[in-house]
């Protein structure tokens, strides 16, 4: 079904933040802010931020304790503070990270939840979210989505809201300069397969195929740029939250929920664990479905499936090693994914095994 439903308003540019401070103002006089361990400060948005808030006499509270693959408790113990400091709004400040546990921090702000209960009902909508993105990769500034880690089940699981959409996402290119070179090929390759699963589900509507094709577009020339460590930022950024944008209509596919099993047993980073198993589901739907992989193809400007899966493979920073005993494991685990129906075709453990065994 067509519907579009995109509430976040996107700033973009140099100095967005310095240039839109009194923004700020319309969210409330106390702001939390959410941030990882250093990047906030490396990139400099953190000063901005602070910067902004002060010249509005809005004061703040710093939460720093945001790890990679945020877990529910950090962002529960996030919460609390929050709700400690009378938290009006909240500001995300980092990677997908930061943001995926900002959304989470923002309802536990306002609601009496234990722990496990942000994936059940959430009464009271959670505070207010503006997101600064540092990584040009999860589009998590412009969904609903987010993505904890979660110790009692060992995997990684999302629970979204429609509140949980910041109301502001502000895109500074300058901020990604401090970006290490595995982190940005990682990221990439995160906004690459949000754009390729966006077109190859069963939920993908004309209006998703108009984000994730723009998306595709700029990324099949951006690559080449990010290989040689000098990408244009503003570019790349808009081309993620396009490929975020399209994510927000149709969600994601077994890439992603295979690569949650990688990055939790394996400590593989989110983007890179979706760029080893990306040519393998690429190649399965070009047998299954090749009519719906041509497009994608075409708008990433690639000649066929073979130099498209090549060229994805430039982007793994480096191999992943698993063993026949982890390949049984996870395609056994992978195969009971929620979002497994959403697979434009029916997919099953032996595909998915074939797509884990690409990595022996
Ligand atoms: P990340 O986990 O936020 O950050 C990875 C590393 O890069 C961290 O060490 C971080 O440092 C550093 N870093 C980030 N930006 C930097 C910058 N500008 N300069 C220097 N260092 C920087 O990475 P991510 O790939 O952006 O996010 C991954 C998370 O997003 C995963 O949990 C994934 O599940 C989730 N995700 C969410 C969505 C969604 O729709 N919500 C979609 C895809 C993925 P610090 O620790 O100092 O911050
Ligand atoms: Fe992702």
């Amino acid at each position: 079904m067509n519907q579009l439903f995109m509430p976040t308003r996107v700033i973009m540019g140099k100095g967005c933040i310095k240039e839109n401070a009194s923004l700020f103002s319309e969210f409330g006089k106390k702001a939390f802010i959410v941030t990882g361990k250093t990047s906030a400060e490396k990139s400099g948005a953190l000063k901005d931020i602070t910067d902004a808030l002060s010249k509005h006499s809005i004061s703040y509270e710093v939460f720093s304790e945001v790890e990679n693959n945020p877990s529910v408790e950090t962002c529960y113990k996030g919460g609390q503070r929050a709700k400690a400091f009378g938290a009006e709004f909240v500001i995300a400040i980092g990677g997908g990270s930061p943001m995926d546990a900002a959304k989470a921090i923002a309802a536990y702000a306002v609601n009496d939840l234990e722990p496990m209960d942000i994936y059940g009902t959430i009464k009271n909508n959670p505070l207010p979210l503006i997101s600064v993105p540092l990584t040009a990769g999860t589009g998590s500034e412009v969904t609903p989505y987010s993505v904890l880690t979660v110790k009692e089940i060992e995997n990684k699981k999302s629970f979204s809201h429609k509140e949980s959409f910041s109301k502001i996402a502000f895109l500074d290119p300058e901020y990604l300069r401090s970006l290490p070179r595995d982190v940005l090929l990682d990221t990439t390759a995160d906004a690459l397969s949000h754009a390729v699963e966006s077109m190859l589900c069963k939920r993908t509507s004309d209006v998703s195929n108009v984000y994730a094709e723009a998306a595709l577009r700029h990324l099949g020339q951006l690559i080449p740029e990010v290989l040689g460590g000098k990408p244009d930022y503003e570019r790349l950024l808009f081309a993620s939250s396009l490929a975020g944008m399209a994510i927000a209509h149709t969600g994601t596919v077994v890439v992603h929920s295979m690569g949650y099993l990688l990055t939790y047993h394996k400590n593989i980073p989110h983007g890179r664990a979706n760029a080893c198993l990306l040519p393998g589901f690429i190649t399965l739907c070009n047998e299954h479905n090749p009519e719906r992989l041509a497009p994608v193809l075409k708008a990433f400007g690639a000649k066929d499936c073979n130099d498209f899966c090549e060229t994805i493979k430039k982007l793994i920073a480096q191999k992943v090693q698993l063993s026949q005993e982890e390949v049984t494991a996870f395609s056994k685990k992978a195969i009971q994914a929620k979002n497994v129906s959403q697979n434009l075709w029916t997919i099953t453990e032996a595909e998915e095994a074939s797509v884990f065994a690409a990595l022996l």
